[in-house]
């Protein structure tokens, strides 16, 4: 490898400090053309915040399970967010975002399956009890927007913690 037999002399030589484009400007998300529209140039990798700006366009891009464009020495790499982000130092909170980006959208597709499952017996029944889970305990209740409202031992309760059976 030539790069560890020249690396020792560069480093002894004062760096010259060669401006360069911004690291942002190479990445495109494939799907939606979007892009950080940056033209700065810098001595380091990006400008200043500009890491944070690609953080959260390759988060955007990974979270819609698009791929992203990376465009280096006007050579076109096309590949996944996460991938996209490998070399950088926050390479992994890219892949971590994407993980909770994908969470946040389960946790909200299964609360309107609850909410449409609900809304579906009502119809069907003329009833508005429904069977959820509190805890380990299993009670008859009702919704209310996101409350569970049940009754023990004669007093009401309520609770966001729930789970339809
Ligand atoms: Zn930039």
């Amino acid at each position: 490898m030539n790069e560890t037999a020249t690396a020792p002399a560069e480093s002894k030589a004062p760096k010259a400090k060669v401006e360069r484009p911004c690291h942002c400007a190479r990445f495109t998300n494939e799907e939606t053309g979007e892009a950080t529209g940056c033209t700065k140039t810098t001595t380091r990798e990006f400008a200043p915040g500009h890491d944070a700006k690609l953080k959260s366009l390759l988060i955007r891009a990974g979270a819609m399970g698009a791929e992203v464009r990376r465009v280096v020495d006007g050579m076109a790499l096309t590949g996944d967010a996460v991938k996209a982000a490998e070399g950088y130092g926050f390479a992994h909170m890219v892949a971590s975002g994407i993980e909770r980006a994908h969470a946040k959208a389960r946790a909200k597709a299964e609360r309107a399956a609850a909410r449409a499952a609900a809304k579906e017996k009502k119809e069907s029944t003329g009833t508005d009890t429904v069977r959820a889970k509190v805890g380990r305990a299993t009670y008859e209740g009702r919704l209310e927007s996101s409350e569970f409202v049940y009754t023990v031992n004669g007093a009401e309760r309520r609770t966001t913690k729930h789970q339809l059976v």
